[in-house]
């Protein structure tokens, strides 16, 4: 099955309100008009609002880098779902490694995140990726076998046309060192073969997984060629105007 690449854009707490929109800006003029390929980006939730004004009328959709799942209260320095998509948010980013490792988010909230996420009507990005120590202990499709597995419990199959899966090796996440195709096709085609099992080969086939780690102009092209790689969750690279536009440019 053809499934359409998804390329996107994680700023993470990087930018001002100035140097985001003159990001965006760029990105609009560059690939805005693309439409082979899905594009998001996920600005800091203070820009959200901005970065989403200034990308309206292109191609180029946005998203935020977390949220919480409650909807509404006493909640103190947190962001519902529901006001996300009130500042222009298509997407959201749930269990990304740093969320599960810096801030220190479980399975079960990650799933809370993901059922509240779908339920609001957002679309998902849900991260999953082994730390180095585990690779190194055999470890790695247990470990994204249970983040994805308890991340997605309670999703019906029909929910999943709007989740995407990003599977990101925490060991090349901002370090320089890629996964390899052939690492990162072996996770991505094991992954598929647990959502075939989850829901059926259909859910399977039309799920995209995105690869993330290090991706860089230089590499993205043979990643992309994989066959279960289906685009890219992108971090410092997309930083750079020139940068996400050439990656994007070798998803085409
Ligand atoms: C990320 O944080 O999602 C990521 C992939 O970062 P980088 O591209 O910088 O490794």
């Amino acid at each position: 099955m053809a499934r359409k690449i998804f390329v996107a854009g994680n700023w993470k707490m990087n930018t001002t309100i100035a140097s985001g929109v003159a990001l965006a800006n760029g990105l609009k003029e560059t690939i805005g008009s693309i439409s082979e390929v899905d594009l998001a980006v996920f600005p800091p939730h203070v820009y959200l609002k901005s970065i989403a004004e200034t990308l309206a009328g292109s191609q180029i959709t946005v998203g935020a880098q977390t949220m919480y799942f409650e909807e509404k209260g006493a909640f103190t320095g947190e962001i519902s779902a529901e006001m996300i998509q009130d500042v222009g948010c298509q997407y959201v980013l749930l269990g990304h490694s740093e969320r599960r490792h810096v801030f220190g988010e479980t399975d079960d909230v990650i799933n809370r995140k993901v059922l509240k996420a779908l339920a609001a009507g957002l679309k998902v990005i849900l991260a999953c990726g082994e730390l180095l120590e585990e690779r190194e202990a055999d470890k790695t499709m247990d470990v994204n076998e249970r983040q994805v597995k308890s991340a997605l419990e309670g999703v019906e199959e029909a929910a999943m046309a709007n989740v995407t899966i990003a599977y990101e090796p925490v060991w090349a996440i901002g370090t320089g060192k890629t996964a390899s195709p052939d690492q990162a096709q072996e996770v991505h085609a094991e992954i598929r073969k647990l959502l075939a099992g989850l829901y059926d080969e259909e859910t399977a086939q039309a799920t995209r997984i995105q690869y993330g780690g290090s991706v860089k102009p230089g590499n993205a092209a043979e990643l992309f060629a994989m066959d279960d790689i289906d685009g890219g969750l992108i971090g410092g690279a997309s930083l750079k105007v020139e940068d996400f536009t050439a990656i994007v440019k070798a998803a085409l």
